[in-house]
């Protein structure tokens, strides 16, 4: 096998994925630049063929869609025959601000839409049930599913391969006011991935039937906190199951990014840190652990 390496970052074309892909191929890593829209695909590896990172390559993946992951999984087979790094960090948070809600709250739509906001207001975040169904796909389904494709890849890595969930301190336990929930997310012995595929259809249940608050869910960004919290638990699981690799979770940092209209103090740089770190773990590294930026943390 050669000594090159290869990876995949999900989310590419822009924010912490995109900085993640550049900081990868700095450190001399093949990079497939994943994202759902060629145009943008394309753009963002222009850009760092521009900046003289020759080794990144574009491919297109929503991780919403099957098929699409299946094409990646084929290109990744035939052109390289094995991956050893896989970041799935593409995300949607899962809530929508409108123009009515800023307006109530003396906000210029105009600067908040546009990603000039300069502090998050919670009140103006509104969740619908197809927004909270489609951060529930993205930031949990599509990472369970893209990694189930890719792990045959991973598992013919010399190095063992290396898995990045990026994941958020809104899916840390302790904000969780279930206690139930909590203890069972938490208690590794008993975890499984149907056990965490049962939570999220109880969790959607009581979404569509307006039960979350009675129910114990978190109060805040209730879809995007519960499908971290769940990547994270399948993190666990994941990392018991394949001893031979690194696979962790971590929470970036509040970054300067569109999902948070801007309104992160975090620069990109120090936000995709975390993510290459645990890419580019030696032999040996830490596995099933979550990361609040490059240190562990409780989950
Ligand atoms: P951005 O909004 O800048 O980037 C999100 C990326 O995910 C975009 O490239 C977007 O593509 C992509 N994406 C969304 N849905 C899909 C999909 N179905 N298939 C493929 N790609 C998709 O956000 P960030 O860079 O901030 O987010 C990166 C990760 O970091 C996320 O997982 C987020 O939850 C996490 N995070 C971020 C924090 C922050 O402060 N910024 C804090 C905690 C966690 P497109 O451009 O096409 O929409």
């Amino acid at each position: 096998q050669s000594t090159e390496r290869y990876a995949v970052v999900t989310g590419a074309n822009k924010g912490i994925g995109f900085e993640t892909v550049r900081q990868l191929a700095a450190s001399g890593v093949t990079v497939l630049l994943t994202a759902r829209n060629e145009k943008r695909g394309t753009e963002a590896v222009s850009s760092l063929h521009g900046l003289g990172l020759s080794k990144v390559l574009y491919h297109q993946l929503d991780v919403q869609d099957t098929q699409s992951i299946q094409a990646l999984a084929s290109f990744i087979q035939t052109r390289f025959g094995r991956l050893d790094i896989l970041v799935n960090n593409a995300g949607a948070s899962g809530v929508i601000v409108d123009e009515d809600g800023l307006r109530a709250l003396n906000i210029d739509p105009a600067s908040w839409l546009s990603g000039k906001a300069t502090n998050i207001v919670q009140d103006v975040m509104k969740t619908t049930t197809d927004k909270a169904i489609e951060c529930l796909n993205t930031n949990y389904y599509g990472v369970k599913n893209l990694t189930q494709a890719l792990l045959p890849l991973l598992s013919c890595s010399t190095s063992g391969g290396r898995i990045v969930n990026v994941s958020s301190i809104r899916g840390e336990l302790w904000r969780i006011p279930n206690e139930h929930i909590r203890k069972e997310l938490g208690n590794l012995e008993s975890l499984s991935e149907d056990k965490i595929d049962g939570f999220l259809e109880k969790f959607l249940h009581d979404l569509k039937n307006n039960e979350l608050e009675v129910n114990g869910w978190s109060k805040m960004l209730p879809a995007y906190s519960m499908s971290k919290a769940m990547l994270n638990a399948y993190t666990r699981v994941l990392a018991k199951k394949y001893p031979e690799m690194c696979i962790n979770c971590v929470h970036p940092g509040y970054v300067d990014t569109d999902l948070n209209w801007h309104t992160g103090t975090m620069t990109l740089e120090e936000g995709a840190q975390g993510s290459v770190m645990l890419a580019l773990l030696p032999e040996g590294g830490p596995s099933g652990c979550y990361f609040d930026r490059i240190h562990v943390a409780e989950f």
